[in-house]
């Protein structure tokens, strides 16, 4: 006799070490569970909770997870737990979950909760024998459940997990550790003091060096690259003080936790201190971060991976084959993958492995080849003085420059491009005041020291604008493009910058002066740029409104309230939806979308529906041009007049703070990556007769040069913007996790 197919049930747990976004993963796999109308449950301190049972073990409804988004840690509580190690406690679990016909399950952890999920996995069949033979299952239920689904979510700040590009974690980490080395790099300026930083990772150097490269610092020490010299010490110093020499207050040094010398011995903060302290005779101060970096607010990557990889995980599980192995769902750029968990495992243990065998060519390739990049761009950009040319060397002048709205970043992709380009070899010229300067012949050139301290600086040092020459002016530019002898372009800007570009290098027939490699680098908050996944300064933008918008929540707790909150974006929704999401916006308007009155009706009553069911809050963020008639005064008039003093409606247009502030630790990685790209693409194109223009972006995650002439096949004129937005995709995420719920109207039409 055939056994009956059990409706899917799935439960859902964090384990042990926590990290910040875990909830938002919880959040994503419980509501788009309950949208699907399937069961969860949420199980409660990890595998601890699934082994004791009981309340432990809760059924959850669309409420359980609200008003957690924002929240560091993990609501749902995590645990190291020694039972589940042993055999005994896994069948204790397995019969937990089949007790609650819990028969799909998502583990959110590091590499020790996803090995113990692996485990759990691979025995589960015989757990259940072992059930049968106790008595404590039938043999019906023990085939019923013969088929479980494991998903693994991986939850680490370390980002040292196979399977997935970024850990969810790992970016709110890099924030913590990027806003103590800025704040340390200012007290260490004024006393000039060396400061030694040590930051987490065990076998992994990512946190260590990203935060180097998106700082000022000297130097890093990393686990799968002891400096590759016998006496790194004096090695290390001789840098230290020629930064010194070179006019630089600060000497900071970073160190991961698991860093070690090429003969596989550990090294200590204090011991690179004494180091600094003996050969420098400066004074030093040791700052060992520890748990900073794993508290605090998620930032809003880290919401959105939790978000989009919980609803992934879900849909993976229901839709799956009764029989596929369990996965690790994870990202690449910006696409949800699937690996299955052994691999994920196996391969990171190999890391480990190979660091302790002291091979580290290996582990360097198996970090992969952005991890080497970057290590590379660091050693370059952290010199004090440029390499000595090469003696058949032809040394050329590349301008750099600014071009659009001010984005966050710019500064840090100026001084990339700058010191990699005197590097090797070649003088930079900064042009002043995007086009403006370039037709007036504001240019000067840029020296190494000159761009010191740029790394962290907000706002364009450069000047921007948006203006985009025309007539006469393109005369005055070819003129001093001749008088500066510039031989290369870099343009670090948005929409005014990439048009003007395309414009210059379209006219080359008319002036000769034109025909120079043009490079355009995404630089825009909109992150409205074709060919590229994401601009600089969108990741600050996003992160500044979400901090702004976790504040306005704060401040009606009291009241029965609905904000509407306008981002900016042009005709571009990227900030309002990626912003919406990460704050948990019952709504969010996009000029993509469209505004209808018929919506605006069908809103209003999930409004009314929900405040009179006990909701105390209501968030809506709309895109400033999402509409030119349904404004949000407008917006917020109507809701108000309707809500019959149910509760009450106010706007918050959060205008300029969007484009200020320093740049987030993503920002300044990609403006460095970006320009180190934009460089040698310039050296490369330089060269030839009938140079080519690009303008390069992040293409699935990977950088990418696009043709200029392909521009304006790939924009809507119109508004600005590319043809093909990839996020726009994460508009059903949003919806799902809305907090109207599935019964509400909107959820019913999207339902019907
Ligand atoms: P993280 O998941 O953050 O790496 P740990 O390494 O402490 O944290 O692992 C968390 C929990 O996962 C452990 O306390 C244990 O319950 C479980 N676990 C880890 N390794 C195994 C294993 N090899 N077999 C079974 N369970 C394991």
């Amino acid at each position: 006799m055939m056994t009956k197919k059990p409706k899917p049930v799935i439960g859902v747990l964090t384990s042990g070490g926590d990290s910040p976004g875990m909830n938002a993963a919880v959040r994503g796999v419980v509501r788009t569970a309950l949208e699907r109308d399937i069961d969860v449950y949420i199980i409660y301190e990890g595998y601890q909770g699934m082994i004791d049972g009981g309340d432990r073990i809760l059924k959850a409804d669309w409420d359980s997870v609200g008003g957690i988004l924002q929240k560091g840690g993990t609501s749902i509580g995590t645990a190291r737990c020694a039972d589940f190690k042993t055999h005994e406690g896994r069948r204790i679990a397995a019969r937990n979950l089949i007790e609650h016909r819990i028969n799909h399950l998502v583990v959110i952890g590091g590499d020790g909760s996803l090995t113990g999920a692996n485990v759990f996995q691979k025995e589960w069949l015989s757990l259940l024998v072992e059930l049968v033979d106790l008595g404590e299952i039938t043999n019906d239920v023990a085939q019923m459940y013969a088929e479980f689904k494991f998903v693994g979510l991986v939850g680490s700040i370390d980002n040292d997990m196979f399977g997935t590009d970024m850990t969810i974690g790992a970016d709110t980490a890099l924030h913590r550790i990027v806003e103590a080395i800025d704040a340390i790099t200012s007290t260490a300026a004024s006393h000039q003091r060396a400061f030694v930083i040590e930051v987490m990772g065990r076998h992994c150097g990512y946190l260590a060096l990203m935060s180097a490269l998106a700082t000022g610092a000297a130097w890093v020490l990393i686990p799968e690259s002891p400096p590759n010299v016998d006496d790194w010490e004096a090695k290390m110093c001789e840098v230290l003080k020629m930064g010194r020499d070179a006019g630089r207050r600060t000497g900071i040094v970073i160190v991961a936790e698991g860093a070690q010398d090429r003969e596989g011995r550990s090294i200590h903060a204090n011991y690179v201190k004494e180091v600094l302290e003996k050969q420098l005779k400066i004074d030093t101060r040791v700052t060992i971060l520890g748990h900073v970096q794993r508290g605090g607010a998620p930032s809003a990557f880290d919401r959105n991976l939790g978000t989009v990889l919980g609803y992934a995980a879900v849909e993976h599980l229901l839709t799956s084959e009764a029989d596929t192995e369990a996965v690790i769902v994870g990202i690449q750029g910006n696409q949800v993958t699937y690996m299955p968990l052994t691999d994920s495992v196996q391969e990171t243990k190999r890391v480990a492995k190979v660091i302790k065998a002291r091979d580290y060519e290996k582990a360097l390739e198996l970090r992969g080849g952005g991890f080497q990049a970057a290590f590379r761009t660091f050693r370059t950009i952290i010199r004090s003085f440029p390499h000595p040319p090469q003696p058949d060397h032809k040394p050329k002048r590349f301008a750099v420059m600014n071009a659009g709205g001010p984005a966050p970043g710019m500064n840090t992709a100026v001084r990339a491009a700058v010191r990699l380009g005197i590097d090797k070899g070649h003088t930079m010229l900064g042009v002043q005041n995007g086009f403006t300067g370039l037709i007036e012949g504001e240019i000067e050139e840029l020296n190494w020291m000159s761009v010191h301290g740029m790394v962290a600086q907000g706002g364009a040092e450069l000047g921007t604008n948006r203006k985009v020459p025309q007539g006469g002016e393109l005369y005055a530019i070819a003129r001093n493009i001749e008088r500066f002898n510039i031989d290369g372009l870099m343009i670090i800007g948005g929409w005014a910058g990439y048009e003007t570009a395309h414009l210059l290098h379209s006219e080359q027939e008319n002036y000769p002066a034109f025909n120079i490699p043009i490079l355009c680098i995404p630089a825009s908050i909109n992150n409205n740029l074709p060919g590229s996944e994401l601009s600089i300064g969108s990741d600050t933008a996003v992160n500044n409104i979400i901090e702004a918008v976790d504040k306005i929540k704060q401040s009606a707790v009291a009241s029965r309230r609905c904000f509407v909150v306008e981002v900016m974006g042009r005709h571009c929704g990227y900030l309002a939806l990626t912003s919406g999401i990460a704050t948990g916006a019952e709504r969010i308007y996009t000029h993509e979308e469209g505004v209808t009155l018929r919506d605006l009706q069908t809103d209003l009553g999930d409004l009314l529906e929900g405040f009179n069911h006990g909701k105390r809050l209501a968030l809506i963020v709309r895109n400033e041009r999402a509409n030119s008639f349904y404004t949000t005064p407008f917006m917020t008039a109507l809701f108000d007049e309707e809500s019959h003093d149910l509760f009450d409606v106010r706007q918050a247009i959060l205008g300029h703070l969007q484009q200020g502030g320093n740049p987030s630790p993503f920002d300044r990685i990609q403006a460095t990556k970006f320009a180190t790209r934009g460089i040698e693409y310039l050296i490369e194109q330089v060269n030839q007769i009938s140079p080519h223009s690009a303008f390069i972006g992040l293409h699935h995650g990977k950088l990418t040069v696009f043709e200029l002439e392909r521009f304006p096949y790939m924009i809507d004129r119109k508004h600005q913007r590319p043809k093909e937005q990839w996020w726009l995709e994460r508009e059903k995420i949003a919806s799902v996790m809305s907090q109207s719920g599935p019964h509400s109207r909107r959820g019913k039409k999207r339902q019907s």
